[in-house]
C-alpha cells in the first residue's frame, strides 16, 4: 500500500468515525461539526440576487421512461446553444462554518412544563439561549409509549417482526432479520408482533395498537416535492444563510406568473446568464416527467384540463464530475424519533451515476437524460451502464469508494461529511413541525398505537465546488438488493446486486438493532454483529441547531389549539380562542380583524392544497398568520426576531396560565379522591381550559374528518 493510500485511508477513517469519540466522551463537538451560527445576519431572500438569466428558447422535454415504453428525446432545435452559463451563485452565498464558544449566553437549568391540553408532562434540561426558551423533555408521549411496549416486549424470546408488508424490501429485511436472529412472520400474525416492517406507508396495516411501525404517518405527504419545497421555504424566511442548500424553487400551477416575472426581470438586468430550470411532478419518483427548460414559456402547466401540480427549481449547472459523468448520493437517514427528535445517518450510501458525459445545458442537450440525471431507473437502460460488481466502479458506486477518490485528489472530505450532516439535520427540522401533526392526528395522546420511525432517502448532489445540495427526500427508498439483468436476449432475471446488498442490509439490520425493543435503554448488544453503520447526530449535535426549531414551537401551539383529538385543521373558535389566550388582541386588533385573518389566509391555503384531508387551517396557514402576528406586534425587528419575541410572549402567557390552572386546581384536588385528582393530570380534556372545551366540541362539528387520499408520491418500490 503506498504511502500516499495509508493517508487517504486514514483520513477516510477518521470521516467515519467523525464525531465518534466525542460521544463517547462526552466532548464538546462544536469545533468538529458544522455550526450555524444564531447570529447569523437575517436578511429576506431577494430573488433578484439569483445569477439567473438567459435568452428565449424553444419548448424542450425531457421524457423519461420504463422498459417497455420507449425513449424518445423531444428537444427542438438548438436556438440559442452558445448561452453563457451561470455558476450555482446563489448557492454559494455562504459557506457554512465552524464557530466556537457562540452560545456564550446560554443557561442550562431543570425544567418542569405541563402542557396543558395535551396531559403532557415534560421533565427536563431546559436551554435558555436569550432567544428562546426550549425544552428538551426527558419523556415524553412517544418515550412512554415505546416503554409501554418494552413492557410486554420479549423476555428471552426473539424480537417478532410482521413482514407482510414489506414488499420490495424483503429480501434485505429478510437478511437482516436472519443476521440478527429474530423471528420473521412473513404472513402477518393474529397476535401483536414487536414490529411491523411496512414497504409504503404507516397506514399499510391497519389496527395496529402497539409495537413499533417503520412508517410516521404523514411522511408520504410531507415529503412529496411541494410540500417539502414549502417547508424549506418558511425556514428559508427565517433563516435564509441556514437553508441555502436547497435550489430556489416555485411551486405550480400557483407561483407560475411569480416564476415568470422573477425570470424576465433578471434576464433583464443581464443578458449574458443563460438559466436553466428542472420541472418535477409533485408526485413523481425515479425522474418520471421530468424536464429541462431555459424559459418560463417553456413550462408544459396543463394536464388534458387540469393543471400539473410541480415544482421547478434552479439546475445545478456546474455538478462536481467523476470520471466526466454526473453523479449523485443517496444517504440513508433513521429517524427514530420526532418527541424527543432523535436522527441516525448510515456512514455508507451510495452514488448513482449518468451514464453520458456531463455538458453544461444548452438547447442542444437539454433532453439528455443519461446526462442530465442521475436516477438508476432511468440509466439502467442506457448502453453504457455498467453494473457494478467491485463497490468502486460502474454506474453505482459506494459513497465510501467515492469520498477515497476525492480525499486522493486532495479534497477535505471531513468537510463535505460535516456539511451533509448538517443540511440532514436542518432538512428534518424543516419537516418535522407538519410530521408532529399528522402524528398527532392519527395517533393522539391517550389512543392505544404504535410508535414510529422511519429510513428516509436523501438524493444530494455536490456542487463543483463541493457544496452538497438537496435535491430530494424519499420517503420510500428503494431497498432492493437485486436488478433485472438480460442474461439471455430478451431474457430478464434479477440477479443480486452486491454494492445494494452491502448498504442496504446494513441500514436495515442496524435499523432494526436500534428499535430493538430489550435494548431501547442500552446500546446494542454487539455480539458477533459488525458496529453499527448508523450515527447519531441528533440529539448529539442539538447545540448547534436546537435555535433553528422555531416553526416546531410553533407547531406546539398550533397542536395545543386544534382542540379536537385527531383534527389536522384549526377551525375559528379554535383561532380565536388562541387569540384570546396568549392576549394577542387589542384595540387596535380587534376580534373581527382576527376572524378576518382567519378567513383570508384559510381560504387562500385551501386553494393551494388538493389533498387537504379536511377544512380549516393547516399549519402551514397558521405559521403563515403567526407570521403575519408577530410582524403586526414587532414591527422594527426582522422576521426572525418578530417570530421568536412573538413565541415567547405566546409561551410565556401559557405558562402562567397554566400555573393559576395548576394552583387552582391543588386547592381544588385537597377535596378530591387521589384517583381523580391522577386523572387531572393526564387527561387532556379534564384539564384544557372551559372555552377552549367548547371550541373544541363546535370545531368537531363544523369540520368533518375525511378519509385520507391514497397519494402517489416519492415511492421509488
Ligand atoms: P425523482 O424523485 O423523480 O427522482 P429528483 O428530484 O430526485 O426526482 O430528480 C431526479 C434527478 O434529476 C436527480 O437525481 C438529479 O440527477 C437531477 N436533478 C434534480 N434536481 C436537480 C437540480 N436542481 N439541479 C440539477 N440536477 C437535478
Amino acid at each position: 500500500m503506498s504511502d500516499h493510500y495509508v493517508k487517504v485511508s486514514i483520513q477516510l477513517e477518521e470521516m467515519k468515525s467523525f464525531g465518534e469519540d466525542a460521544e463517547k466522551e462526552g466532548v464538546d463537538t462544536e469545533e468538529q461539526v458544522p455550526v450555524c451560527s444564531p447570529s447569523a445576519s437575517v436578511s429576506p431572500p431577494d430573488p433578484s440576487s439569483t445569477t439567473i438569466a438567459g435568452r428565449d428558447a424553444s419548448n424542450t422535454s425531457i421524457t423519461c421512461k420504463h422498459r417497455g415504453k420507449s425513449r424518445s428525446k423531444l428537444g427542438k432545435d438548438d436556438k440559442n446553444s452558445c448561452g453563457k452559463h451561470t455558476s450555482d451563485v446563489s448557492l454559494h452565498g455562504s459557506v457554512v462554518s465552524a464557530h466556537v464558544g457562540r452560545n456564550l449566553n446560554r443557561l442550562t437549568h431543570d425544567r418542569t412544563l405541563h402542557v396543558k391540553g395535551t396531559g403532557k408532562i415534560l421533565q427536563g434540561k431546559s436551554e435558555t439561549n436569550g432567544n428562546n426558551v426550549t425544552v428538551h423533555p426527558s419523556k415524553n408521549i412517544q418515550e412512554t409509549r415505546r416503554e409501554d411496549g418494552f413492557k410486554h416486549a420479549r423476555k428471552g424470546r426473539p424480537v417478532t417482526v410482521d413482514i407482510s408488508k414489506a414488499k420490495t424490501s424483503l429480501e434485505a429485511l429478510k437478511l437482516s432479520i436472519k443476521q440478527l436472529k429474530w423471528k420473521e412472520f412473513p404472513l402477518g400474525r393474529r397476535a401483536a408482533c414487536d414490529i411491523y416492517w411496512h414497504g409504503v406507508s404507516f397506514h399499510d396495516n391497519d389496527n395496529i395498537v402497539s409495537g413499533q411501525v417503520n412508517k410516521f404517518p404523514g411522511m408520504i405527504e410531507m415529503l412529496r416535492k411541494i410540500n417539502l419545497s414549502r417547508a424549506v421555504r418558511t425556514m428559508q424566511e427565517l433563516f435564509p444563510e441556514e437553508y441555502d442548500f436547497y435550489p430556489r424553487s416555485w411551486i405550480l400551477p400557483e407561483e407560475c406568473q411569480q416564476f415568470s416575472t422573477q425570470i424576465r426581470m433578471v434576464k433583464e438586468n443581464d443578458a449574458t446568464i443563460n438559466p436553466t430550470f428542472i420541472v418535477k411532478p409533485d408526485g413523481g419518483s425515479q425522474g418520471d416527467g421530468i424536464y429541462l427548460i431555459r424559459d418560463p414559456s417553456d413550462l408544459k402547466l396543463m394536464v388534458g384540463t387540469q393543471a400539473k401540480q410541480a415544482v421547478v427549481q434552479e439546475y445545478i449547472q456546474r455538478p462536481l464530475l467523476i470520471d466526466k459523468l454526473k453523479f449523485d448520493i443517496r444517504l440513508y437517514v433513521l429517524l427514530k424519533s420526532l418527541e424527543p427528535l432523535e436522527i441516525y445517518i448510515a456512514k455508507e450510501g451510495l452514488t448513482r451515476f449518468c451514464t453520458e458525459p456531463y455538458q453544461e445545458p444548452s438547447q442542444k442537450n437539454l433532453s439528455h437524460v443519461f446526462m442530465h440525471l442521475t436516477n438508476y431507473s432511468l440509466n439502467v437502460h442506457s448502453g453504457n451502464f455498467v453494473h457494478s460488481d467491485s463497490q468502486s466502479t460502474g454506474s453505482k458506486r459506494t459513497l465510501s469508494s467515492v469520498l477515497y477518490r476525492l480525499a486522493a485528489k486532495g479534497v477535505d472530505i471531513k468537510k463535505v461529511w460535516s456539511d451533509i450532516i448538517a443540511l440532514v439535520i436542518k432538512t428534518a427540522i424543516a419537516v418535522v413541525p407538519e410530521l408532529r401533526v399528522y402524528y398527532q392526528c392519527d395517533i393522539p395522546p391517550g389512543k392505544p398505537g404504535p410508535t414510529c420511525f422511519q429510513i428516509l432517502g436523501f438524493d444530494i448532489l455536490l456542487t463543483k465546488n463541493l457544496k452538497p445540495v438537496l435535491l430530494e427526500v424519499n420517503s420510500n427508498p428503494s431497498m432492493r438488493i437485486e436488478h433485472e439483468q438480460e442474461v439471455a436476449p430478451g431474457v430478464f432475471e434479477y440477479v443480486p446486486s452486491p454494492v445494494d446488498e452491502e448498504v442496504k442490509v446494513g441500514v436495515i439490520r442496524d435499523t432494526l438493532r436500534l428499535m430493538d425493543p430489550a435494548t431501547a435503554r442500552k446500546s446494542p448488544d454487539e455480539g458477533a454483529l459488525p458496529s453499527l453503520c448508523l450515527k447519531q447526530v441528533y440529539p448529539k449535535y442539538t447545540k448547534q441547531f436546537n435555535y433553528l426549531r422555531l416553526v416546531e414551537r410553533i407547531a406546539s401551539l398550533f397542536i395545543r389549539f386544534l382542540g379536537v383529538k385527531g383534527n389536522m385543521r384549526m377551525g375559528p373558535t379554535a383561532f380565536r380562542t388562541f387569540i384570546r389566550t396568549c392576549k394577542l388582541s387589542n384595540s387596535n386588533f380587534s376580534m373581527a380583524s382576527v376572524d378576518i385573518l382567519y378567513i383570508d389566509i384559510t381560504r387562500r391555503w385551501s386553494g393551494t392544497m388538493p389533498d387537504s384531508r379536511e377544512a380549516g387551517m393547516g399549519l402551514q396557514a397558521f405559521v403563515e398568520a403567526f407570521f403575519y402576528l408577530a410582524g403586526r406586534r414587532f414591527k422594527s425587528l426582522v422576521l426572525r426576531e418578530q417570530v421568536v419575541s412573538l413565541l415567547q410572549l405566546c409561551e410565556a402567557q401559557l405558562e402562567s396560565q397554566s400555573g393559576v390552572e395548576e394552583r387552582r386546581s391543588v386547592s381544588c384536588s385537597r377535596a378530591m379522591p387521589r384517583a381523580v385528582r391522577t386523572l387531572g393530570l393526564t387527561n387532556p380534556q379534564l384539564n384544557s381550559p372551559a372555552p377552549l372545551r367548547r371550541a373544541s366540541s363546535q370545531d368537531y362539528r363544523l369540520h368533518q374528518r375525511l378519509k385520507p387520499r391514497t397519494l402517489r408520491a416519492n415511492v421509488e418500490n
